[in-house]
């Protein structure tokens, strides 16, 4: 018989899922995490159970990065450093991945000097990639741990994970365990790394989905909320894996108004800026970068609105910085500086900005006031 109405994942009709979505180490924590409160947000619109993490916050964690880099920062002679914490991250990432994947433990260690090599020009023995790798596998322990405690704490029914290039490896891990301890949970995987290291037009992006298709249900690429509701409703074929905005129709949400958010879950006293955004996509065309393939094109949003969500912003939550979310702040802070001007409200802003504009007094005694 013909089924009619709205049926979920499971095929039951209406039913709402439990959905945890997560933030997973290493991304510092400036802002609160913006994807996965956006689709919070929207899900709780449409009657679903969401609950956002942010494990970034976690100090555990925090502190075996630290002394992992500490550890590292002994070996390498001074004048090798270079940017330590920037290029060493490097190192960090690389050895967390191959971490999960190895299985001939003297090919991985070898791959580990190799990877301090590569990046610093320096040889490490055995000991010392020992050393290195005791917080490695402590981190992964404390991973598996804290993230077993989580799914049987929220018992979700769907897990989706926003991940960035530094957030790979320990997603990767969560989706393996999710999947080997709860083999009913749905697993969802979307964030920024498809516009970069995990772009559909990389090489890399094939061999990647060959080697998860066993813990990661569904991929999707560029905005979540239409096809996450899409795949929640059971409107999208079951034997399509991944999935973009052409499976709804090419249609995006956009701006996003100030209250889409959903920041319940998260204190923002824990974070050093909110966040805020004038325009969305780039003007410019590089070659080379995917941000305007992956956003479409250049859109302002009215700075009028821009600057009174920040203001709300600020009266909610206290905070004075913002870190504005836009490729580049040129082509917007002008319009934005006037209207705070207007507003006679005292706010301070950040953003990545093409410094060209900067080589003016008058553009600069503009921003600051
Ligand atoms: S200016 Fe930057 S963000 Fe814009 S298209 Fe070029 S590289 Fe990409």
């Amino acid at each position: 018989m013909k089924k009619t109405g709205t049926y979920n994942i499971r095929g039951n009709q209406c039913g709402k899922e439990k959905i945890l979505l997560a933030l997973l180490p290493f991304w510092t924590p400036l802002i609160p995490p913006q994807g996965i409160s956006r689709i919070k947000g929207f899900l709780r619109k449409y009657g679903y159970r969401v609950k956002t993490v942010d494990v970034n916050l976690e100090d555990d964690f925090r502190k075996l990065y630290d002394k992992y880099f500490n550890t590292l920062r002994q070996y390498i002679p001074e004048h090798k450093r270079g940017n330590f914490y920037n290029i060493g991250n490097d190192v960090w990432r690389e050895h967390m991945m191959a971490h999960i994947n190895y299985e001939d433990e003297k090919k991985y260690f070898q791959l580990v000097k190799i990877l301090v090599y590569k990046v610093f020009y320096c040889n490490l023995d055995d000991a010392r990639v020992l050393e290195l790798e005791y917080f490695v596998t402590e981190f992964y322990s404390k991973m598996e741990y804290y993230f077993l405690n989580l799914l049987d704490k929220e018992k979700p029914d769907v897990l989706g994970i926003s991940v960035y290039r530094d957030t790979l490896p320990a997603s990767l891990f969560a989706f393996k365990l999710a999947k080997k301890r709860y083999p009913r949970i749905k697993t969802i995987m979307g964030g920024g790394i498809f516009i970069s290291q995990l772009s559909p037009n990389s090489p890399n992006f094939n061999f990647f989905r060959e080697k998860t298709e066993r813990f990661i249900d569904k991929i999707i690429i560029g905005e979540g909320e239409l096809p996450f509701l899409k795949f929640l409703q059971g409107r999208l074929p079951e034997s399509q894996r991944v999935f973009t905005k052409h499976d709804v129709n090419g249609e995006t949400l956009g701006f996003t108004p100030v209250d889409m958010f959903d920041f319940s879950d998260f204190n923002p006293n824990h974070y050093s800026y909110l966040a805020a955004q004038g325009s969305s996509s780039c003007p410019n065309q590089c070659s080379f970068c995917n941000v305007t393939s992956f956003y479409g094109e250049f859109k302002k949003k009215n700075p009028r609105q821009t600057v009174e969500e920040m203001i709300e912003l600020f009266q909610k939550y206290g905070t004075q910085l913002f870190y504005m979310l836009d490729a580049l702040v040129n082509e917007v802070v002008f319009d934005i500086a006037e209207e705070f001007i207007k507003s006679g409200v005292s706010l301070y802003w950040d953003g990545y900005f093409r410094v060209d504009d900067a080589c003016s007094r008058e553009n600069a005694l503009l921003w600051r006031r």
